[in-house]
């Protein structure tokens, strides 16, 4: 081997970076390699927040919120088909998630609501800025504060195993170095999902073939490859979200803080058609039900001023506005009388304080002030909730059920945490959470071996 090392994590994303400062912070000595030029994966792209329950973030906003809650709108979002054990792992770990990050110099002040949640319970920075750019900079920060040694352009090609199944380390190419071996008594796998991937996707969901993905070139799966050459069990691969909302007109996934915040869905005929913040799978049905396969995210400057990740789409040339609904419409060949209508609908549903027509939960504002918006949205693919098999230590389990011992998993390439269907703002939460776990157990693992 060209390295010996106690650990070695596979990915720089959330969950890897969570990994490797929690793996060193537990005595262990780390390597982190990536297989792309840059670091940060997808979890640098999530722009919606961190889902925590009773942190002391809500407590000094006088948000009521229980983990108990949590627990339950986690499993209802997964249609009941996530792993209870590693929910409670999610939802219990949580709030110490939030303080790990804040601790290390994170801002998740801000906290907001998102699809399928009962309270406001996703954390951001003030100001609206994306909160997995936010986190992977803390993270990125603090691994190099510890000297945590940072491989780009090295992907994981297989694990290594003595002839008692334990794990021994991982072979590894590099583009300048080629194929070397790092010898490590853990492996842990944060390699993310494989939305990225088409032709997986469309082979596990046909009706998913073609779509677009947000997802960042990365996102193709290999790690779940490397996790079933080591024998480790497979769960739940069928489940793959498509975000509802990216735009049509520039391919950038438009986070549902948008909905949240007040923006309405419309159709081509101006006319609203659904609950705007259900859960992304509903969001998504009802837009592919609609005229062209696309719907339009309507908004005034009240909600653009309430959210600064706005004026991206704007400055992206994907929010296109005017003075009047009426303009708009013309504009972006809606219907401008019905959308008129509809909007004053709307606004009389808020100040009744109760959506009649679609049951919409929370109703932030009217829509009444400034200059009025269109973002044409339709759903592509976003994230695949299933992975291989972990338990509640993020150890990774072979179809026996049994610990392959030395392999652990973490993030976006495990199966099981939110069932069918992942809620917006428990991807963050889940990275870190299962990605610290990961860390402090395989270094623990490593005093042992
Ligand atoms: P998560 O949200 O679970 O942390 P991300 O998608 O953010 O996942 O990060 C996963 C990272 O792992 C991506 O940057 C991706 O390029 C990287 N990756 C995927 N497969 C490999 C591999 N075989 N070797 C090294 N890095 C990998």
């Amino acid at each position: 081997p060209r390295d010996t090392v106690d650990v070695v994590v596979v990915g720089s994303g959330g969950a890897g970076f969570s990994a490797a400062v929690s793996a060193h912070d537990h005595g262990a000595k780390v390597i982190l390699i990536e297989k792309e030029p840059v670091i940060g994966g997808n979890a640098k792209l999530a722009a919606g927040g961190m889902n925590a329950a009773w942190t002391d973030q809500q407590k000094a906003k006088g948000i009521k919120d229980s983990v108990e809650s949590m627990y339950k709108d986690t499993m209802k979002g997964g249609r009941d088909l996530n792993e209870p054990a590693l929910v409670e792992v999610l939802t219990s770990h949580s709030k110490g998630s939030v303080d790990w990050l804040t601790g290390m110099g994170a801002d998740l002040n801000d906290v907001g609501r998102m699809g399928g949640a009962s309270a406001n319970r996703s954390h951001r920075p003030t100001g609206g800025a994306g909160v997995g750019a936010h986190v992977i900079q803390v993270l990125y920060d603090n691994a190099v504060k510890r000297d945590v040694d940072m491989r780009m352009n090295t992907r994981g090609i297989e694990i290594l195993k003595d002839d008692k199944g334990n794990v021994k380390g991982l072979l590894v190419k590099g583009m300048y170095k080629g194929y070397y071996w790092i010898k490590a008594d853990a492996v842990i796998l944060a390699t993310g999902g494989f939305a990225k991937n088409n032709d997986r996707v469309a082979k596990l969901d046909p009706k998913l073939k073609g779509f677009i993905s947000t997802n960042q070139p990365g996102a193709t799966g290999d790690g779940i490859d490397v996790a079933a050459n080591a024998g480790a069990a497979m769960t739940d691969l069928q489940y793959i979200q498509a975000h509802p909302t990216l735009s049509v007109k520039g391919g950038v996934m438009v986070t549902e803080a948008v909905r949240g915040n007040g923006a309405i869905l419309v159709n081509r005929e101006g006319k609203r058609f659904v609950n705007e913040i259900t859960t992304r799978d509903k969001a998504s049905a009802a837009i592919l039900n609609q005229t062209g396969k696309s719907a339009f995210l309507i908004f005034d400057d009240s909600v653009r001023k309430s959210l600064s990740k706005i004026d991206k789409y704007i400055g992206l040339g994907v929010a296109p506005s005017a003075d009047s609904l009426v303009k708009l419409g013309e504009m972006e060949q809606i219907d401008g009388k019905a959308l008129t209508e509809t909007v004053a609908r709307y606004n009389s549903l808020v100040k009744s304080g109760k959506d009649a027509d679609f049951g919409r939960p929370n109703l932030p504002r009217a829509l009444n002030e400034g200059n009025y918006y269109a973002i044409e949205v339709t759903p592509g693919v976003h994230h695949t909730m299933g992975g291989v098999k972990i338990d509640s230590k993020a150890e990774i389990m072979n179809a026996k059920q049994q610990v392959i011992p030395g392999l652990y998993g973490a993030g976006e390439v495990t199966g099981g945490v939110h069932g069918a269907n992942r809620l917006g703002g428990n991807a963050i939460s889940d990275i870190v959470t299962f990605g610290r776990m990961a860390g402090e157990n395989a270094a623990e693992y490593s005093k042992k071996n």
